[in-house]
């Protein structure tokens, strides 16, 4: 099997959609004639097909063939795979140390155009300036973030995102009630992420919907948006990531919510499904595409809208966008 040139089944699994979003062929063809940035991977306008915006790298050897196939068997066209967790110490720092990590999510992206690799971060380590500056230069597209140890956005981190601002590159950070066996939840809800403001042009992610602060999610990003009425265009661009998290039950009514609050969420609302790339469960992905594709069904939905969730949000999201016009919310009452 040649994997070089890439032959993912694109297209949607499970989608209720009637046409495919793209043959095989038109992802070949797009491959081809796209722009190629760092790494090689398409840059500007991603080919069509499904994108998976958060996959976990686990400590251990890559294999780029394994996560190609997996991809192929789950009907994606590419996604973004996170580096392992920087928050190790002791003798394994060594063997995480921020470069070998880099070079290992390279690694797994390699056999893919459309795999980008991001490196997860801890912005609170004295020299995470530098190793965005060096993750940058070595061909990482994006960053991920889960702060251990205090308010996502604080003086400490506020440099380091500037920084990714500063290099073009987007940042995926949990938000969301983690179960990491500690009392965190007060810093990971999404009000938390306001601080932003003071980071103009930086795209940033907030997976998980935030679950169980799913309405919380959306006010902020509704927040931000209508706050380019008082800071004009420079204010940072926020994208939800919709990688499960929500338990069932409540993930119907969170993407409702996020589809009819009637803010300007086009393009920037992804799919991820939080697998690992070492065991990419192609089941629990379709399951998941299957469950978003019948509430999308549900919610009208068409084609472009599949195209914008599961391509065009990841597009703007890893590249930007020349077209920065969005409408703004001015929410009854509030002043
Ligand atoms: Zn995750």
């Amino acid at each position: 099997m040649n994997l070089s040139r890439r032959t993912f089944i694109v297209g949607a699994a499970g989608a209720v959609g009637t046409t495919a979003l793209a043959s095989n062929k038109a992802y070949d063809n797009a491959v081809k004639k796209a722009k190629k940035g760092a790494l090689g991977k398409v840059v500007g306008s991603l080919p069509p097909g499904r994108y998976d915006a958060h996959i976990h790298v686990y400590p251990g050897e890559p294999n780029p063939e394994a996560l190609v196939k997996s991809f192929e068997k789950a009907g994606l066209a590419g996604g973004c795979i996170f580096s392992e967790c920087p928050n190790v110490f002791g003798d394994n720092a060594k063997k995480h140390s921020p470069e070998k990590s880099i070079d290992n999510v390279i690694k797994w992206a390699s056999l893919s155009p459309t795999i980008y690799p991001f490196y997860w971060i801890n912005p609170a380590a004295p020299d995470a300036c530098d190793i965005v500056d060096m993750a940058v230069e070595k061909g990482i597209y994006g960053f991920k973030v889960i702060r251990a140890d205090g308010r996502p956005v604080d003086d400490k981190s506020l440099p380091v995102y500037n920084r990714m601002a500063y290099h073009n590159k987007p940042i995926t950070f949990h938000s969301g009630i983690l179960w990491d066996g500690r009392p965190s939840s007060d810093n990971f809800r999404p009000a938390n992420w306001e601080g932003l403001l003071d980071v103009p042009k930086l795209r940033f992610a907030l997976a998980h919907i935030s679950w169980p602060w799913c309405d919380e999610c959306i006010a902020v990003f509704g927040k931000l948006l209508n706050a380019i009425l008082a800071r004009g265009e420079k204010v940072p661009e926020m994208f939800i990531d919709t990688t499960p998290g929500t338990p069932k039950i409540y993930r119907k009514d969170a993407l409702t919510k996020v589809f009819t609050v009637g803010y300007d969420i086009r393009d920037h609302v992804m799919f991820g499904s939080d697998c690992r790339t070492d065991r990419y469960n192609v089941n629990w992905t379709t399951d998941w595409l299957k469950f978003d594709d019948a509430v999308y069904a549900e919610l009208g939905l068409d084609n472009g809208w599949l195209d914008s969730i599961y391509r065009k949000s990841v597009e703007r999201y890893l590249f930007g966008s020349a077209d920065t016009k969005r409408s703004i919310p001015t929410p009854d009452g509030i002043v």
